[in-house]
């Protein structure tokens, strides 16, 4: 068991420095990116809860998620722009109906993007629907679309919000982003006496290798690993009663899904309040050891790449970051990433440009391209022929993605 002293932080949840490490992640960001190229990840037994050891400060993760992450502008995740996208958050709406009595229910989502479950309750009829976002195009975009959304942190929330009384305040798949997870329990103080939390986080208890590369839920951007007993802290830390628990899992473009856990604390106690086991720590270890032992070789190459020809890698993501933490990429090659996250282009990974794809494709006309895109990577055949026109350049897959 590592001490405090060898670590960046205590536990987020109980402040117990008698941490675990779990494993150590190499991530290697593009340049400028405020966080870390490395962290070990690090397990609180107290909490049954998992969390990033980062070095970086909250603000160096609002000043990511307003200006970097893969959510800004109006076709970012949780927009609701692709079919994929709008099944999970018409299914996420559905979910919320218990907490959804009336269609006058004022409702705040936090983190809301795009504002694609806004759209969503409001296009079922909901008339008081607010949404927050730190990403200043996101926020544009919903507002565009004539969403009522405003532009901030969690952490500003009890300033933006004072004076207004909500039915029901929704995280869908922000807490696990959070260096500084104390910021929810002040969210009680905008919810009415029979209002309601509504936690969803990525389900930690049902990681499993399957065809996925190794350590494939850990990236980057989730932090914390949020089980139902770290969930049932969270809450109680808020001062707020958990009588539910939901087990979902969400549709992906490739036609997998993504296992995913909900908690609903109420200001009002619960006739049976929810006791959680402690689970999470013991399944990540297993989770682990399984991504050591079963997951497929990410340097098979599929067909082989020529040692002497310039490469293009498509995807400066999260999964171009921890292969070339694995050792994964041949650097050498690389000529140029390839990203259509504007934020990103203009920027270097590994000391190599980003740019978008036309502009590479351009530039580099006889490049083969090495496709870096962890959900249905096949996507590219369909897409380059048509963008681009002439001539497609030759494609690689690494096949334990494909
Ligand atoms: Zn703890």
């Amino acid at each position: 068991m590592a001490t405090e002293s060898s670590m960046h932080r205590p536990c987020p949840l109980c402040g117990s420095s008698a941490l675990e490490v779990l494993t150590e992640l190499t991530l290697p960001q593009p340049s400028g990116s405020p966080l870390p190229d490395s962290y070990r990840l690090v397990g609180c037994e107290v909490c049954d809860f998992a969390f990033a050891d980062t070095p970086a400060p909250q603000s160096a993760y609002d000043l990511y998620y307003q200006s970097q992450a893969k959510y800004a502008g109006a076709t970012g995740t949780g927009a609701g722009q692709n079919t994929t996208d709008l099944r999970r958050l018409q299914d996420l709406a559905n979910r919320l109906k218990p907490w959804l009595p009336h269609k006058h229910t004022r409702v705040l989502d936090i983190g809301c993007g795009g504002g694609g479950l806004l759209q969503a309750l409001v296009d079922g009829g909901h008339t008081h629907c607010q949404g927050l976002d730190p990403d200043p195009a996101a926020v544009a975009a919903a507002q565009a679309s004539g969403l009522q959304v405003t532009q901030g942190l969690l952490s500003a929330v009890p300033n933006l919000f004072a004076g207004q009384q909500f039915d029901l305040i929704v995280l869908s798949h922000v807490a696990e982003h959070l260096r500084d997870l104390g910021w929810i329990a002040r969210l009680p103080e905008l919810l009415a006496p029979q209002g309601a939390l509504y936690i969803e986080v990525p389900n930690p208890d049902r990681y499993q290798v399957g065809f996925r590369p190794k350590n494939y839920y850990f990236d980057s951007e989730h932090i914390n690993h949020i089980g139902r007993k770290a969930l049932f802290l969270i809450m109680e830390k808020a001062h707020l009663t958990v009588g539910t628990f939901i087990d979902c899992w969400l549709p992906l473009p490739d036609g997998s899904q993504y296992p995913a856990l909900a908690g609903v604390g109420t200001v009002a106690p619960q006739a049976t309040p929810y006791v959680a086991e402690k689970v999470t720590l013991k399944h990540l270890r297993r989770y682990i050891a399984d991504c050591a032992t079963q997951a497929r070789e990410v340097s098979d190459v599929s067909p082989p790449l020529p040692d002497n020809v310039p490469l293009l890698v498509w995807g400066a993501g999260s999964l171009a970051q921890r292969l070339l933490g694995q050792g994964a990429i041949p650097l050498a090659q690389v000529v140029a990433f390839l990203d259509g996250n504007p934020n990103k282009q203009g920027l270097t990974l590994a000391g190599k440009p980003i740019c978008s794809p036309a502009d590479g494709l351009r530039k580099h006309p006889t490049a083969h391209v090495l496709v870096c895109i962890a959900i249905d990577p096949h996507q590219i055949e369909r897409d380059i022929p048509h963008s681009e026109g002439g001539q497609a350049p030759a494609l690689h897959f690494f096949s334990s993605l494909t």
